[in-house]
């Protein structure tokens, strides 16, 4: 597998990572031998998180023997100082090593929340590069959906690498991060590059971003098929035919006005329905095992508000794509209480 460098860290990582998010609905041998496969492919690069339930410790289980020929990238959402240190040791206890390649802010959401974690007193940032001191962690990223908080990730010069999600429906990436993140040599990660499970077509999902050399693409992987798959799209011809051009704009056309990007643009809502997230309840369904998501109620509170939407359309005005909202939502609603009804 041809390798890059991921901007500042230095990393010479594959233009191919795993992406640890569905290996959660998997039994514990599977998970550990789709991730084997994935390093016998030549994969160098995994990124998990503290949130993944399962996913750090399988990981762990997978690398074991092997740490020194893969790069680790995990993440942490916590907000308080004493959060992130308790979530790094336990981070470390699962993956079974005493160092993370790459330590991440995961979902900086919002300008405030950017603020708290470069402020120059108190700045969480701080815990991080005191972990790095340490030989804890070797780099340090963020995560984010929103793309005015993810140039000014960028721009602060703060961070090495930035995972956002790209694909052939959320192309916006292309015109001003990418290029930023270049000036900046900031590693580009590439979040969702089947578009959260939307994209079924993955010769034509990965050819486009074959397009850029520099990106590092970590799609969520369950089966070694999948992963097999990809490598041959990655060993290919990277030229997009006329055909697979076509093939990309229909993508684009049939479903982009059905994805949501996850920006949050259109907040406020005045129901205070957290929109986003339950506009993820069937991407969720279909990276975690439905009974975990119902057990730990992970949407019950978000589902109960949106069962209160006034159907003002307020939040369509403001979303950049269109979308729309009040139908997705509704839909959503209707599959969670299907679920529900069918888990009880
Ligand atoms: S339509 Fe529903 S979700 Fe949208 S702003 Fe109004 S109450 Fe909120
Ligand atoms: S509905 Fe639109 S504005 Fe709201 S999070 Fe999704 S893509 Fe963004």
């Amino acid at each position: 597998m041809e390798k890059i460098r991921l901007g500042k860290t230095g990393m010479m990582v594959t233009r191919l990572g795993f992406g640890g998010i569905p290996i959660q609905r998997l039994n514990e041998g599977d998970a550990v031998a789709v991730i084997r496969r994935c390093l016998n492919l030549g994969l160098n690069f995994i990124d998990t998180a503290n949130a993944y339930t399962t996913s750090e410790e399988r990981v762990g289980r997978a690398v074991k023997g092997r740490r020194k020929d893969v790069f680790i990238a995990t993440k942490t959402h916590a907000s308080t100082r004493s959060e992130i240190e308790k979530n790094l040791d336990l981070s470390l206890k699962r993956l079974g090593t005493d160092y993370i390649d790459l330590y991440q802010f995961h979902q900086i959401g919002d300008m405030p929340t950017m603020k708290k974690v470069l402020d120059p007193e108190s700045g969480l940032i701080k815990v991080f590069e005191e972990a790095q001191k340490a030989g804890k962690i070797r780099h340090i990223g963020a995560t984010s959906h929103q793309m005015d908080v993810a140039k000014a990730l960028v721009k602060s010069d703060r961070f090495e690498t930035i995972l956002f999600p790209f694909n052939v429906i959320t192309s916006e990436p292309a015109d001003e991060l990418l290029p930023l993140c270049r000036k900046h040599d900031v590693g580009f990660i590439v979040m969702k590059p089947l578009a959260g499970g939307m994209l079924d077509n993955a010769a034509i999902a990965f050819k486009y971003l074959l397009q850029f050399p520099d990106i590092l693409a970590i799609p969520g992987i369950e089966k070694p098929a999948e992963i097999e798959e990809i490598v041959r799209i990655y060993q290919g011809s990277p030229k997009i035919t006329a055909a697979e051009r076509k093939k990309m704009q229909q993508m684009k056309d049939r479903l982009g006005t059905r994805f949501c990007r996850r920006c949050d643009y259109c907040r406020p809502c005045p129901q205070e329905i957290p929109i986003s997230m339950v506009m993820s309840f069937q991407s969720f369904v279909k990276r975690m095992p439905p009974e975990r998501l119902f057990k730990q109620g992970m949407f019950e509170g978000a589902m109960s508000k949106a069962a209160g939407c006034l159907d003002c359309g307020e939040c369509e005005t403001k979303c950049p794509f269109h979308l729309p909202i009040r139908e997705m939502l509704k839909e959503n609603l209707k599959f969670y209480e299907e679920m529900k009804a069918r888990l009880a």
